[in-house]
């Protein structure tokens, strides 16, 4: 009997379904015959990269004939400098995905498993399926909570059985927007058995609340089981160049380098990071617009009849009061990409990023619209 090559593919890998992300800009010009289409469907910074940035990537483009330096040393050490922590002890990734999918590699398997939240994030799922791991979902924050879909340290913490080796948590959460206070972190944290790795996603840590920000990093020091990973996909507006990276323990760090590519992190982004980190003015100016400009949307889609969520983030997710996939068609054809959330499980939720003032407006003037042919 023949044998078909197909049968072969891991079974995990078999019942994945690949990550859906935001539909780009010229698809959607392309497919609707528009010329203006903004994209408010991937959390990216709406202001662009800094001037600082740019020149960077500029002063860099004539290097790219050389690999990068796989050690990431001048990225390492400025990261080191502004964390207070040992260059041996970061990680840097293709994204804090790589980063994700690297830890994963070091610690999931067959027999194995790892925690998450539900409507956390699709890609701890898509990393420990796809290593033939299992993944544990505890049930979120109940949705007339105060904290609806939000992570709930409680189920998260007994979730955990002899064959978890990951417990996945995003705070602030995406694509909730939702976020758990320092003290009821750092008590989750002290429930996971230290032999169980505890991975802590701050993408978009920048947006708390300075009074809600955790200090995460002094919780390394006292937890060797944690990794706190860290991007500048998103307030520091680099999602294209694909900079991201871990901070842990040396020995973590050490493994993770075991069966990282040799060049996954490529010097242009090496050297936008670097420069975006230093451009303290931008990352003020893109933190006060998106404190600003949140809780006007948030006000603005209640106005609307829509239910918006608590956020700390920059992005929204609400309730369209139908399923959010027709509403979703009709902001497309006014040139306006968001996110829907059935593919989540929350099939009445869009997610939208927080723009322009501009590009907020744009949203809110095509919503009724989109509203009104659905209703
Ligand atoms: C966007 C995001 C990331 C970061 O992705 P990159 O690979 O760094 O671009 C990680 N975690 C969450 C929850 C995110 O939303």
């Amino acid at each position: 009997m023949s044998k078909d090559l197909l049968d072969y593919v891991k079974k995990g890998v078999q019942s994945l379904s690949p990550y859906e992300p935001g539909r780009p800009i010229d698809e959607i010009k392309r497919e609707y015959g528009l010329s203006e289409v903004i994209k408010l469907a991937s959390n990216e910074n709406p202001f662009g990269p800094s001037p600082h940035v740019q020149q960077a990537i500029a002063d860099a483009a004539g290097q790219i004939a050389l690999y990068p330096d796989g050690n990431g040393f001048v990225l390492k050490n400025v990261l080191a400098a502004e964390h207070d922590i040992d260059p041996s002890r970061i990680t840097l990734g293709n994204g804090s995905n790589d980063v994700l999918c690297l830890l994963s590699q070091v610690f999931l398997g067959p027999g194995t498993n790892a925690v998450m939240s539900r409507y956390g994030f699709a890609v701890y799922s898509l990393a420990a399926n796809g290593l033939d791991a299992e993944m544990i979902v505890a049930e979120a924050q109940a949705s007339d909570s105060d904290m609806p879909y939000g992570h709930d340290p409680e189920t998260l913490a007994s979730a955990v059985n002899d064959n978890t080796r990951i417990v996945f948590i995003a705070n602030p959460n995406n694509p909730t927007g939702t976020w758990l206070d320092a003290d009821a972190i750092e008590g989750l944290i002290q429930r996971i058995p230290s032999h169980v790795l505890v991975v802590l996603d701050e993408a978009y840590r920048e947006y708390l609340d300075p009074a809600l920000r955790p200090d995460s990093r002094s919780w390394l020091d006292r937890y060797p089981n944690l990794v706190i990973t860290r991007t500048f996909s998103k307030a520091y507006a680099l999602a294209g160049m694909r900079v991201g990276y871990a901070l842990s323990s040396p020995a973590i760090a050490d493994r993770v380098n075991r069966v990282r590519q040799p060049f996954n992190v490529n010097s242009v982004g090496m050297v936008a990071a670097a420069a975006a980190l230093s451009d303290r003015d931008h990352l003020d100016k893109t933190l006060k617009h998106n404190a600003d400009e949140l809780p006007r949307m948030q006000r603005e889609l209640e106005a609307l009849g829509c239910t918006a969520l608590p956020s700390q983030t920059n992005f929204q997710i609400f309730d369209v009061g139908r399923h959010c996939r027709p509403v979703f068609q009709g902001l497309l054809e006014q040139g306006i990409i968001v996110r829907p959330m059935d593919g989540y499980g929350l099939p009445n939720q869009l997610r939208a990023t927080i723009g322009t003032t501009e590009e907020n407006n744009r949203l809110l003037a095509a919503l009724p619209k989109a509203l009104e042919k659905t209703a």
